[in-house]
C-alpha cells in the first residue's frame, strides 16, 4: 500500500500538476487506512494537511468499538500483508514494533456452530489434518489452494501493486500471462 501510494503520488505530482501546486493544501476526507497513509506521504512531500472523519474515531473499517469493558474489531481480524505495513513505515524511517506489538494467535480463530467448534490451528500441518478429517482429500486441496495463493501473492505484490497505475498494460506480464495458461 505504501510504495502504490508514493508511485501513484510521484506520477500524480510530476505529470498532471503544476509544480506551482506543491507546497500547497490538501483536504483528505475520510480516516481509515487509506485517508490516513495518503496524509502521510502529503504531508512528506511538504503538504498541508487536513484530514476530515465524520466518525468519532479514526481507523475507517478497521477502527474499534468499545462498550461496557468489551472491544470489538468492526472490520479486519487477520494481519493480511505484514510486509505492507513495514515497508509503509520504513517510508518514515519508523519500524512497525515502534507502534505496536503483535501476538501470534494460535489457535487463530473459532468457529461456533450450534452444537459444536472448531478452533483453526496457526501450524499448517495441523490445518491439513483438520481438513482431511472433516472431509477426505481437503488436505490437498487446501495444499494446491495455498500455493497457488502463494504464487498470486508474490506476483502481485513483487510484479503489479506497486506499478503506477498509468496503463492496463502493466498488468500483461509473463507472470501473469503463466498463471493464466496454468489455469486453463
Ligand atoms: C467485515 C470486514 C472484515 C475485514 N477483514 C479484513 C481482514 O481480516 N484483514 C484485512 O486486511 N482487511 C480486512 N477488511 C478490509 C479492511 O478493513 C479495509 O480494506 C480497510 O480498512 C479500508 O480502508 P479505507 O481507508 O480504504 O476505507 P475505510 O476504512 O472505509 O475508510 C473510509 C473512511 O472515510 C470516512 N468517510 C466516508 N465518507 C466521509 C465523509 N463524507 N466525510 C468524512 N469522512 C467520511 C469513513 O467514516 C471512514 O472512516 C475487512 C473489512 C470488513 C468490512
Amino acid at each position: 500500500m505504501a510504495n502504490l501510494f508514493e508511485h501513484i503520488l510521484f506520477n500524480f505530482l510530476n505529470k498532471s500538476l503544476n509544480k506551482s501546486l506543491l507546497k500547497s493544501k490538501v483536504v483528505i476526507i475520510g480516516g481509515g487506512f487509506s485517508g490516513l497513509s495518503t496524509a502521510c506521504y502529503l504531508a512528506k512531500y511538504g503538504f498541508e494537511v487536513a484530514l476530515y472523519e465524520k466518525n468519532q474515531s479514526l481507523g475507517g473499517r478497521a477502527r474499534q468499538f468499545k462498550i461496557d469493558g468489551y472491544t470489538f474489531d468492526m472490520g479486519p481480524s487477520w494481519y493480511w500483508m505484514p510486509d505492507v505495513f513495514e515497508r509503509f513505515f520504513a517510508d518514515f524511517d519508523q519500524k512497525v514494533s515502534d507502534f505496536y506489538e503483535l501476538q501470534l494467535l494460535d489457535p487463530g480463530f473459532r468457529i461456533f456452530y450450534d452444537n459444536d467448534l472448531i478452533d483453526i490451528p496457526f501450524d499448517q500441518q495441523k490445518l491439513s489434518a483438520l481438513f482431511e478429517s472433516i472431509e477426505p482429500g481437503a488436505a490437498a486441496s487446501l495444499g494446491r489452494f495455498l500455493l497457488s495463493a502463494k504464487y498470486k501473492y508474490e506476483v502481485g505484490m513483487k510484479e503489479l501493486v506497486y506499478q503506477p497505475g498509468l496503463s492496463v498494460f502493466e498488468f500483461f506480464n509473463a507472470s501473469v500471462i503463466k498463471e493464466y495458461s496454468n489455469s486453463i
